[in-house]
């Protein structure tokens, strides 16, 4: 799933190829993806040149000189891609915008569930979709400001998509890892420095995975994410990368947080002490 380092990486592929250029028409190969109307979408952005790029969480914006933002969400498999020649047309292409150099921007996205909107300012997606501050963005004080009363696990709060966008659940546990923090301890239980561990590791996981245009295999081998990718059946005990990249000796425990997978080093993150 294309999470905020994909989405970033995308952006930048993006902003080389379409900024001061116009828009000169656009093709709908599959209206799945369109969370709009395609007349209204076409009318919307042929014509109009692009002024810049940005993102917000997992959402890539285009922002249009007439003010209006063209938004892109990738779903589980969606991608960008560009071409010249017709027949050069990446496969699963949903949507195509021409641009005036003679590219053509491909949005790629097998399994559908990717999204183009439109909206009429960043701001106003932002409130439409109640997205907090980007993950890379928020401040230290911000983050601890919007946890420090909530007797709740930290994992379901980091990510909820209106306390700070962009983080999945990989990144969560990775963060979780890096700043020594049990995903169960209550976000009102943390200390000061604690807040200052997570907000570093929130930069230091997603800086690196930009860094690394989100290759995982690349990453630094002190991430927990080494570990995470193993097979589920495989034997306890036998598999080198279920032990955590920094206790050679101590196994990586599986665990559901709210529902979803989560994977933690005993050592690494203690686990809260019941009161
Ligand atoms: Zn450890």
């Amino acid at each position: 799933m294309p999470e905020l380092p994909e989405v970033e990486t995308y952006r930048r592929f993006l902003h080389e190829l379409v900024v001061a250029q116009t828009i000169t028409a656009l093709e709908v190969h599959d209206a799945h993806v369109l969370a709009v109307d395609e007349d209204t979408l076409r009318q919307a952005v042929v014509g109009r040149t692009v002024r810049d790029t940005g993102r917000l969480g997992k959402n890539c914006f285009l922002l249009l000189d007439d003010g209006r933002v063209l938004v892109l969400h990738f779903g589980m498999t969606g991608d960008v891609g560009a071409y010249r020649d017709p027949a050069d047309r990446p496969r699963f292409t949903r949507v195509t915008l021409y641009l005036d150099s003679g590219l053509r921007v491909a949005f790629i996205d097998p399994r559908k569930f990717g999204r183009i909107r439109l909206a009429d300012s960043i701001e106003t997606y932002q409130q439409a979709k109640k997205l907090g501050p980007d993950a890379l963005d928020i401040s230290p004080e911000q983050l601890q400001q919007k946890l420090q009363r909530r007797k709740v696990a930290v994992k379901p709060l980091l990510l909820d998509q209106s306390i700070t966008a962009g983080l999945g659940n990989w990144i969560v546990d990775e963060v979780l890892f890096q700043a020594g923090i049990h995903p169960e301890r209550l976000a009102h239980t943390l200390q000061a420095d604690e807040y200052q561990a997570l907000h570093g590791a929130i930069q230091h996981v997603l800086g690196t995975a930009i860094r690394h245009e989100a290759t995982y295999r690349h990453f630094p081998a002190d991430f927990l994410i080494h570990a995470r990718q193993w097979d589920d059946s495989a034997t306890p005990g036998t598999d080198a990368h279920r032990f955590c990249p920094r206790h050679a000796n101590t196994e990586i425990v599986k665990s559901y947080v709210g529902g979803r997978a989560t994977y933690v080093c005993p050592v690494c993150q203690p686990a809260p002490t019941l009161a």
